[in-house]
């Protein structure tokens, strides 16, 4: 077995729509970015990719490319964890903290955490989504910004040898 760890932070601004986990949150504000910002599927992404020792979205989708201007991120973590499965493995579990002042996130954690089974391969068993305030401190505490922490087991997939 193998863990990766992965973080992502974006800033809360006026005139973008906020995604978390490949979910449309109403909200006024949404997460600045070259892509679609989400913060969660980068983070997800990021922790596949670590455990496989396969680098860093940014090396893999750089936000220099223009390919990759307002790209749906569900795609790139449906890529990523295709990449690795590609490689002999499965991902076992996921375990996700969402960093957020605002929204609350207590409504939709049900709806994320689906989204990741799905986007993953996983049984909803297998995913955790927590979510944080940032106690009204720093740029979370504010809400400059959204971030979130994911770690992912990965396991050689049945019959491969990684
Ligand atoms: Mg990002």
């Amino acid at each position: 077995m193998r863990v990766g760890i992965g973080h992502d932070t974006h800033r809360l601004v006026e005139g973008r729509p906020l995604f978390l986990g490949g979910l449309k949150i109403d909200h006024p504000r949404g997460l600045d970015g070259h892509s679609d910002a989400d913060v969660v599927c980068h983070a997800v992404a990021d922790a596949v990719l670590g455990a496989a020792g396969l680098g860093d979205i940014g090396e893999h989708y750089p936000d220099t490319d223009p390919r990759w201007r307002g790209l749906d991120s569900t795609r790139l973590l449906a890529e990523v964890v295709e990449q690795v499965r590609r490689g002999g493995w499965a991902v076992g579990n996921c375990d996700v903290i969402i960093h957020a002042q605002e929204p609350k996130l207590g409504p939709h954690k049900a709806a994320i955490r689906a989204n990741l089974a799905r986007l993953l391969g996983l049984s909803e068993t297998s995913v955790n989504v927590k979510a944080k305030t940032g106690e009204l401190v720093g740029p979370i505490g504010r809400s400059e910004a959204i971030a979130c922490h994911a770690v992912v087991l990965i396991q050689p997939a049945r019959g491969q040898d990684p």
